[in-house]
């Protein structure tokens, strides 16, 4: 029989739902049993793809080009789950579905209503997740809090799933904070109405996972089982980690979550080993000499924009047994930055800049100002989607000397479209201007940096981005020096690039954060900062030849 887990939250958003979720997949997944993961996003867009970073934070994509919530990237990150686009569930999806069955007369002319058939059709949803015959277990985390509107269908479905599969096929945990008042004292006040609201959906929580700043004690905990009838053992302190996310499975295989969860629905599994995540913690903790690494970007103020960027450099760090320290860097600081010596001092005391993916015009001529600093100064520069097309447009203005080079993106009316729409390249019409969206094959071109990096010709990566570098200037910037080491199975289509006498300077086109692990550092990031690192070597050895003379 097939074995279900629904996480909620209570109380309030952002208290690590997502986290929390990933880190039960993954000690369930050291136990030995196979999981899948999947997120119930109760808002009415279809998926996150027009959402902005801004208001939501990174987006997601899967392999088979699903446009996703960033806590897909939080499942890729602690499990081994597939992800796809089944293991994105909205409103907007399972409402778009049930009406165009109406539209086919497919319920025969009944009344269509939230219950049964919506309930229906998300239940079919979370099902289809899990269906593959060697899973085991299916988490799904259902976005939002307790109490909001936009859930109440799909803690109905969950509801039913536990009353038509039975207890021991179908479990609630249920994560809630337990916030400190002003003289320090932590108060279960909200954990217990929160649970109250659970259960007059229907829902009795099997385990609950308190946040609170600090770890609770027992007779809070004994107090929190009592109001709530969830098993003493079964309230599992969640408390803030001191330095990284990653020690989240940690703190719950000490309370024996992965054994509570077990017990419960009648599995057995073998011993958990933590070697793993304790050693990434180890690293993270780390309290001297971190790597200092730039992200040059736009969407700077809001800390989830570059989520999979963020974490690949940390697990870059982690390849390095070293901790990475992020420097974010809002381009448009480098736009006002007066001349030269201005940026230099802003990166006067880092050892690699990345520039990520982004879209529109903001904050560009920063990111290319930043492109120029790494070049011309063998600084280790990482550029990501849109930091590879920022590389081309440095190049062909610093190099090719075409000074208003651009991407159409930025500036339509350009002299020197180096970065444009297919459609508006006149030789390779037929692509049409769409999003290439997911994993798509690049070759590698031997002898270069990336296929050494890779060690193998033919990569698989995830795209996401609608501008390609131009055919009708490839040629000339070749010829200038800047290496094309990745093209399309075809040949058409520009998907890496590298700076000829630099150290590392590369560009990709696709999106290698999202398949890095902790445990698994993609190997484009363990090479970035395994060259940060040494870059910061080589300077600290100049500054001391410089004091020495
Ligand atoms: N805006 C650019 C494009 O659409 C880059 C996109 C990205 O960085 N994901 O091609």
């Amino acid at each position: 029989m097939k074995k279900y887990i629904f996480v909620t939250g209570g109380v309030c958003s952002s208290l690590g739902k997502g986290i929390a979720a990933a880190s039960l997949g993954s000690l369930i997944e050291l136990r030995g049993l196979r999981i899948r993961m999947a997120k119930i996003d109760p808002y009415i867009n279809v998926d996150a793809g027009t959402m902005s970073p801004y208001q939501h934070g990174e987006v997601y994509v899967t392999d088979d080009g699903a446009e996703t919530d960033l806590d897909l990237g939080n499942y890729a990150r602690f499990t081994a789950s597939p992800l796809g686009r089944a293991s994105s569930i909205t409103t907007g999806q399972v409402y778009q579905e049930v009406i165009d069955r109406e539209r086919e007369g497919k319920y025969l002319g009944r009344t269509v209503q939230v219950i049964p058939h919506i309930t229906d059709r998300i239940k079919q949803r979370i099902f289809a997740v899990g269906e593959h015959q060697d899973v085991d277990v299916t988490i799904v985390e259902v976005g939002g809090t307790v109490g909001d509107i936009e859930s109440v269908p799909f803690l109905e479905a969950a509801r039913q799933m536990i009353h038509e599969l039975g207890h021991q096929n179908v479990m609630s945990v249920h994560l809630t904070l337990v916030p400190e008042v002003a003289g320090g004292e932590l108060k279960t006040k909200p954990t217990q109405h929160s649970v109250k609201e659970l259960r007059a959906i229907g829902i009795q929580p099997d385990v609950l996972l308190c946040r609170a700043p600090r770890a609770l004690d027992d007779d809070m905990r004994r107090k929190i089982a009592l109001f709530t009838n969830v098993p003493f053992e079964a309230v599992i302190s969640a408390y803030d980690v001191d330095h990284t996310i990653y020690e989240i499975p940690l703190i719950f295989a000490r309370q024996q979550f992965d054994t509570i969860v077990l017990d419960r629905l009648g599995l057995s599994g073998g011993e958990c080993a933590l070697d793993d995540w304790e050693h990434v913690v180890d690293v993270m903790s780390q309290r001297t000499d971190p790597v200092r690494i730039a992200v040059v970007g736009k969407y700077i103020d809001l800390n989830d924009s570059y989520k999979s960027v963020d974490e690949a450099l940390f697990h870059g760090g982690i390849a390095n047994d070293r901790r990475v320290e992020l420097v974010k860097v809002d381009s448009e600081t480098l736009e006002d930055a007066d001349g030269g010596e201005a940026v230099a001092a802003i990166f006067c005391d880092v050892d690699g800049i990345l520039v990520p993916g982004g879209f529109g015009s903001r904050g560009i001529e920063g990111m290319v100002r930043a492109a120029r600093y790494a070049r011309t100064n063998g600084v280790p520069y990482f550029g990501i989607c849109l930091g590879l097309q920022v590389m081309v447009i440095e190049y062909a203005r610093s190099v090719v000397g075409y000074q208003d080079a651009n991407s159409t993106e930025f500036e339509p009316d350009t002299a020197h479209p180096v970065v444009a729409l297919l459609e508006e390249q006149v030789d390779v019409r037929k692509y049409g201007g769409t999003m290439r969206l997911g994993a798509s094959e690049s070759n590698l071109l031997a002898g270069s940096l990336i296929r050494s990096i890779y060690d193998e010709p033919v990569i698989m990566e995830r795209h996401r981005h609608r501008y390609e570098v131009s055919n009708r200037y490839r040629r000339e910037i070749e010829e200038a020096g800047l290496m094309v080491t990745g093209v399309t199975p075809d040949h058409s289509l520009v998907e890496s690039v590298q700076w000829p006498d630099h150290p590392w300077g590369i560009g990709v086109q696709f999106h290698p954060e999202f398949k890095s692990k902790p445990v698994e550092a993609h190997p484009l990031f363990a090479a970035f900062v395994e060259s940060s690192i040494a870059h910061a070597r080589r300077d600290a050895s100049a500054v001391r030849v410089g004091a020495g003379a």
